[in-house]
């Protein structure tokens, strides 16, 4: 099913390694909004800095996947975390997807997209063959009315979804 993660778990420090390895991970994608930063924020809390630096140290490579049309910020937030990225990914086709693969020079199979949105983050990796994490949004105020829309019908779905996933 295209709209059920792999996983499911509330926040990126709960994403346990040794059960990425398990599956053969080896890299790790990132959407920015409301999974790295605050929506529309260029600020990265303390903790998701050191998180970063303690999944690097384990040996994953890590790359940003955003929509965000802003060159800029999204290479603001990379270089807070000491990694690559990529803007206007277009999620969710698979183009972006398909350009961070061949960035990381990775397999789809090892590959891992994180981020909060099922109908964008989620449903284009799959498309993609990427393994699939699903997190609770950092927090929803101020969100672009387009976002709010999705979120409106992802409520729908989402329930079932992170029913049907594994939890970390
Ligand atoms: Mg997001």
């Amino acid at each position: 099913m295209k709209l059920v993660p792999d996983y499911y778990c509330r926040s990126l420090e709960n994403i346990n390694f040794q059960t990425l390895k398990s599956h053969g991970i080896k890299c790790l994608l990132f959407d920015v909004d409301n999974t790295v930063t605050r929506w529309n924020e260029r600020e990265v809390s303390e903790a998701t800095v050191k998180w970063f630096d303690q999944l690097k140290e384990a040996g994953f490579k890590a790359c940003l996947l955003s929509n965000n049309r802003s060159d800029t910020r999204v290479k603001v937030v990379a270089e807070k975390l000491g990694i690559s990225y990529i803007y206007r990914a277009a999620k969710p086709s698979k183009g972006g997807y398909l350009r961070a693969v061949k960035l990381l020079n990775g397999k789809p199979g090892t590959i891992a997209m994180v981020g909060d949105q099922l109908f964008t983050d989620v449903w284009g990796a799959k498309r993609a063959g990427l393994f699939t994490i699903l997190i609770d949004p950092i927090c929803l105020k101020h969100e672009f009315f387009g976002t709010k829309f999705n979120r409106a019908l992802e409520r729908l779905v989402i329930s079932k979804a992170k029913g049907r996933s594994h939890t970390f």
